[in-house]
């Protein structure tokens, strides 16, 4: 080597990095650490260092967000930092985004990997860029930067920040790009790229990045904030370092990261009962007749079975074994983006509060079999949208981790799904007049975040609240994404009936919003969320799954008459079946049964309605009480139709009292009849799989599910086992696909 090593006590970080694989793999302790034995020598003294580094991390984030950020980052906090060890496993994280805690872990090591302590030299002062799935990211549109900091002559750290741009260039505007099927289709990618030295990102890399995306402005601002953020962590941790001393914190670092182990597993053992777990989750992508490139016209719906094992001890062994393949779409998911998903959820089910940090990485085993959609090992299929395929899959954690919450008497903790952060409106534009005319715009509102979450076993989901990646989820304000978004103006945001899963509890609901285009040209639109089917693993002891998503857009429509002549014009879309879009507009009026579609162009004047998505419900809702029925009803969150058929209430309008009064006697009339229905319909278990073998054995699957199934039942021996077994099929069975 040509240089002097800058790992500790004259090793590489290689070296470093070795060792420290080697002491969890023989030991099953991160460092082979057995005792903690500041925290016994001293506790106060070593919990005042933890909170004192994370107070830090805390106050960079807020500080940096502050002083430079793209509106996204400003609004939701759609960032967040962490601290590492050489190796890049992390102690401590700040508040936000959590999902990417442990995807820049993987860039750190991919670096040390790749021998960049000799080639391109790891140097104090130095700046590195990430944004590659394939190492440790979840997709291009989120940017790592990421610094070593070193004292004296030796790397003792790293910090890194993690942001969502708005526009990453790739194949159209905007930051979920469902029309992306390859690399090439991703936009512009950084491959642990060296930016910049002495604290300042090179000139040029900043005049390469600008010309690389379509809104320079905010993607310059958020290398500015997270690079703030970065340097203030570097400063808190020398400061640190004075007052603790050196040698405190290289031994502080391994036994804080070794409590975060242990802590995941005496959670595990207070919360869940040791055991196998299963749940099936699916996503479907209907692109046959959107996709243009003609690979990826194909109608797809991904498997995404989970099974979890409960250790006795404590260890949580996830296993993603006869997940089907990966496609010619966007949803493709690298480790990054498995580990990114499973990380936040973790924090908020299990690893809530105390010490958060990559501890609790090492206390799960997992398993995402190479060639599936969640390890496909090629890098040229596109990784843009990894959150189409994550977020169903772990809706089946989150209700393997409800069983374990239910069977040990935590009703309160249980959260059967949530909703799907589909993508409200996306696209992009040109400013035709004004100030700005002649620049370009995109969409990434992030009102996503704001989504149903589950019921639980005691109450109804939170409304419009919760985004499965974003612990701290806030829908934002209309008036901020219209900031960046300008050719897209809102005309209304309302609750949206009838999107909560139905059950005892029902999951949480939502709305919808109407935007119009204006003062634009070139506009391209899209939008991804779940298809024909229902996303995610569903309700939870006879709760439902929440309502699936559409499309509903209005071209040539007469906005500008309705506007000069301040007409009414629609604010959403109560009724489908009888819908406000065709009464008040003359337009060309497109209604589409599913979410995901390609780009279409829009013109000013265009509408576009977007609802959001409910979550799913908990228990039978013939149990709903009737108080919280007529809530839902004063609410606008169901209709009386769907109150009469789905929960057995016989509700009606009163407009004297402008309330909904419920017929008690007729409600019971109702509970009692549905109730003898389903007794006539229902059939034994027997019955039941009699007809659903039929379908396999007499070709009646649709295209799309047998696809699925026999990717699933080729890619894995141990799946394919289990699935002839189950429907006791002949050994050489295949399955035939048109
Ligand atoms: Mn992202």
């Amino acid at each position: 080597m040509a240089n002097k090593p800058i790992g500790w006590d004259g090793k590489s970080l290689k070296d470093m990095l070795i060792e420290s694989e080697r002491l969890i793999e023989d030991t099953g302790k991160y460092y082979g650490t057995e005792l903690l034995s500041l925290k016994e020598e001293n506790p106060f003294r070593y919990e005042r260092a933890y909170a004192s580094l994370r107070g830090a991390l805390v106050s960079a984030r807020e500080t940096a967000l502050h002083i430079a950020a793209s509106p996204i980052v400003k609004e939701i906090g759609e960032l967040c930092f962490a601290l590492y060890t050489p190796e890049g496993d992390s102690l401590v994280v700040s508040t936000g985004i959590l999902v990417h805690v442990h995807t820049m872990s993987e860039a750190i090591k991919f670096m040390i990997k790749e021998n960049y302590e000799e080639d391109p030299g790891i140097n104090s002062g130095e700046i590195f860029l990430n944004n590659d799935p394939e190492c440790g990211n979840v997709h291009t549109t989120d940017v790592q930067t990421i610094i070593p900091i070193f004292y004296d002559d030796e790397l003792i750290g790293w910090a890194g920040g993690v942001t969502h741009q708005i526009d990453t260039g790739g194949i159209t505007p905007g930051h979920d790009l469902v029309a992306a099927i390859q690399r090439f289709d991703d936009g512009v990618y950084y491959t642990c790229r060296k930016i910049g030295s002495n604290d300042k990102i090179w000139k040029d890399h900043m005049i390469n990045a600008r010309r690389s995306v379509r809104t320079p402005l905010y993607w310059e601002l958020d290398e500015k904030c997270r690079l703030a953020g970065d340097l203030m962590i570097r400063d808190a941790l020398l400061e640190f370092i004075k007052e603790e001393g050196i040698t405190y914190y290289k031994k502080f670092i391994r036994e804080a990261i070794e409590e975060g182990r242990r802590i995941l597993q005496k959670r595990v053992k207070e919360r869940l009962i040791p055991g196998r777990y299963r749940a099936a989750a699916f996503f479907d992508l209907p692109l046959k007749e959107e996709a243009w490139q003609p690979r990826a016209k194909v109608n797809k719906i991904t498997n995404e079975p989970l099974e979890i094992i409960v250790e006795e001890d404590g260890t949580l062994d996830l296993d993603f074994e006869g997940c089907s393949g990966p496609g010619p779409n966007p949803m493709n998911c690298g480790k990054g983006a498995m580990e990114g998903g499973q990380w936040v959820l973790l924090t908020q089910v299990l690893i809530y509060g105390d010490k958060v940090n990559d501890g609790a990485y090492f206390g799960v085993k997992k398993n995402y079999p190479l060639g599936s959609w969640c390890n496909p090992g090629d890098p040229y299929l596109s990784y843009q949208s990894p959150w189409g395929n994550l977020i169903p899959a772990y809706t089946g954690m989150m209700k393997c981790i409800s069983y374990g919450l239910f069977s040990r008497g935590y009703r309160e903790e249980v959260v059967p799904g949530y909703g799907f952060t589909g993508d409200a409106i996306q696209g992009g534009g040109i400013y035709s007049s004004g100030p700005l005319k002649g620049e370009r715009w995109a969409l990434s509102t992030f009102e996503i975040s704001g989504q149903g979450l589950g019921a639980s076993a005691v109450k109804d989901g939170l409304d419009w609240g919760y985004a499965m990646w974003n612990p701290e989820s806030d829908l934002g304000d209309v008036e901020t994404w219209e900031l960046f978004q300008g050719g897209v103006p809102y005309l209304a945001r309302k609750v949206k009936p009838n999107t909560a899963g139905h059950g005892k509890y029902r999951g949480g609901a939502n709305y919808a919003g109407v935007a119009m285009v204006a003062n634009s040209e070139d506009v391209d639109f899209f939008g991804a969320r779940d298809g024909l089917a229902f996303h995610g693993a569903g309700g939870m002891h006879g709760g439902f799954p929440h309502a699936t998503g559409y499309r509903l857009i209005a071209k040539n429509t007469n906005m500008k008459e309705i506007i000069d002549n301040q007409k009414e014009y629609p604010i959403g879309d109560d009724d489908p079946s009888n819908g406000d879009f065709e009464r008040l507009l003359e337009a060309d009026i497109i209604r589409k049964p599913w979410s995901s579609i390609y780009p279409v162009m829009l013109e000013n004047y265009d509408l576009v309605y977007f609802p959001e998505s409910g979550g799913p419900g908990y228990g039978d809702p013939l149990e709903r009480d009737l108080k919280s029925v007529k809530e839902d009803l004063d609410k606008g969150i169901y209709t009386k139709d769907i109150i009469y058929n789905a929960y057995g209430v016989n509700a009606n309008y009163s407009e004297e009292q402008e309330e909904w009064i419920i017929d008690t006697e007729a409600t019971q009339r109702r509970r009692e009849e549905i109730r003898n229905e389903r007794k006539e319909k229902s059939m034994s278990f027997e019955e039941f799989w009699n007809y659903e073998k039929s379908k396999i054995t007499e070709g009646k699957l649709s295209d799309q599910v047998k696809l699925m199934f026999s990717e699933s039942i080729t890619l894995s021996q141990k799946w394919r086992k289990l699935f002839i077994d189950f429907w006791k099929l002949p050994e050489d069975f295949h399955m035939e696909v048109d």
